[in-house]
């Protein structure tokens, strides 16, 4: 299987060469020259596999230049009981009014993250060792994505991660979850400004090209198609877990920001699994909301976007939403060309008239969900069901009761864990309720802590690099 382009102006690549690229040359995202399809038959016989095997089965469909054999230690080790807290990995339960839940966030930073990054860690290894390369991963956090990325390539081989987060802005248990890793290879660095500015100086070092080749730079963002790939195997698994036969359908709900997550509802849709309606839930930054009810994509700044109680959704350009567009206008890399000019120049696009195929050949929908519904249903989980989900969780669920038809079966994903943000939760549920942690995480914020504190300045983060590297 080779990948091209969605703008379509790159050379095709490897799986393994689409996992390192990041980007295309041209500047649009890889993807694969078509999905494959996955016979009625084959659906019936997966079935009943286990978590692993259903990967491989998955994963070796795109992954065609890793020998299945490799390919196999590699996920037998990433989906474990040890790293993911059950053999079922994504186990799925149902609330007392029947949206099923799936949870993504039994991994090590508990959030959904960790179900591809955990892989996409593996894969860089095996790569990199094939092909006797080295990596020094820099990224920019708010939270969610640092921890993932650190947590999956801690002590790895051949590869360095530098991870930049605003200084004072992310909750005591992020800080304390990121800062808290003392290998080697993990690199925090808290810049005195805004997670914008720290986005602003990796972009700045990736546009350093000489040190970018001289240094073998990367990312390991949301637009990788190693995470898409992972993420596509636990919508055919809660689809298994929540139906007896292939006869039935189901609906998947999903809290969303970059769509990522459910861009690999989308291709496991377009592969044959027997998905009803995707809904997309938003957050009061609503970009994707506005879309899918009105057929514009109007992309926010900075400024436009509002600091929320879900954070991890607070992003009003949607990254990976540029896959989703090339189905919905035929795989026209030109067209996408265009509207992602219109992008660029500040205007957004318009594809209303193609509102009726979004909505019923691709079976999209949407909704919303503002602080006052997340604390809302956050209560009201806890007072029915006796759990606490967590704010993201929180959208996912207030949408899906929203849009629910009669007899549809919903399976929510579970984002995160409300553990992660307890500030939020106790304003739902007050003070004195028990929010539950994993033992291992008990004694987190005691850890000792290791981060450089730096100012928001490109020299000086380049300067911190080299003094590490050049040891
Ligand atoms: C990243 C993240 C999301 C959004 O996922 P996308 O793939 O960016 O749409 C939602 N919830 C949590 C907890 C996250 O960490």
């Amino acid at each position: 299987m080779k990948y091209i382009s969605t703008r379509g102006q790159s050379t095709p690549k490897s799986f393994s060469q689409a996992l390192m690229a990041g980007l295309a040359e041209d500047g649009g995202l890889l993807l694969p020259q078509s999905y494959p399809h996955i016979q009625a038959h084959t659906l019936h016989d997966w079935r009943s596999l286990s978590y692993p095997e259903l990967a491989l089965q998955i994963i070796s469909l795109f992954a065609t230049d890793i020998p299945k054999t490799d390919l196999k230690v590699i996920i037998d080790k990433t989906y474990t009981k040890e790293i993911f807290g059950t053999d079922e990995i994504t186990p799925v339960r149902t609330l007392h009014d029947g949206i099923k839940i799936e949870g993504l966030s039994n991994g090590p930073t508990l959030a959904f993250k960790d179900m591809a990054m955990q892989l996409l860690g593996n894969l860089f290894e095996y790569v990199l060792a094939r092909e006797d390369r080295f990596l020094n991963i820099i990224g920019a956090t708010s939270g969610d994505t640092g921890s993932a990325a650190e947590y999956a390539l801690r002590g790895k081989e051949r590869v360095n991660v530098f991870m930049l987060s605003p200084y004072g802005k992310m909750s005591e248990f992020q800080r304390a979850q990121m800062f808290s890793l003392q290998e080697a290879n993990i690199f925090n660095i808290a810049v005195r400004g805004m997670f914008d500015d720290c986005q602003d100086i990796v972009k700045a070092l990736q546009n350093d090209h000489a040190f970018k080749q001289q240094y073998h730079l990367s990312t390991v963002n949301s637009i990788n198609w190693g995470r898409i790939v992972a993420q596509i195997v636990y919508y055919f698994k809660g689809y298994f877990a929540a139906t007896n036969s292939n006869e039935q359908k189901v609906s998947f709900c999903v809290p969303s920001g970059n769509f990522g997550n459910v861009l690999a509802g989308h291709i496991a849709r377009s592969m044959g699994l027997p998905i009803h309606r995707l809904l997309v839930a938003t957050n009061e930054n609503d970009v994707l909301n506005e879309f899918f009810s009105s057929g514009y994509y109007r992309p926010r700044d900075a400024v436009h976007t509002f600091v929320t109680s879900s954070p991890s959704m607070d992003i009003s350009k949607a990254s990976n939403f540029e896959r989703f567009i090339y189905d919905v206008v035929d795989q026209h890399a030109d067209e996408v060309q265009e509207l992602w000019q219109q992008v660029a120049a500040g205007k957004g696009f318009d594809l209303s008239l193609l509102l009726n195929k979004i909505h019923h050949q691709f079976g999209f929908a949407s909704g919303k969900s503002v602080h006052a519904d997340r604390l809302q249903t956050i209560a009201q989980v806890y007072a029915e069901d006796g759990e606490l989900i967590d704010p993201h969780t929180a959208d996912g669920v207030k949408v899906a009761r929203e849009h629910r038809d009669i007899g549809e079966v919903v399976i929510c994903l579970e984002t995160a864990k409300a553990a992660k943000f307890e500030e939020t939760i106790r304003d739902a549920v007050g003070t004195n309720v028990y929010i539950p942690r994993p033992d291992h995480l008990n004694h987190l914020e005691d850890l000792p802590q290791r981060v450089t504190v730096l100012d928001k300045d490109v020299q000086l983060v380049k300067q911190y690099l080299l003094s590490q590297l050049d040891k």
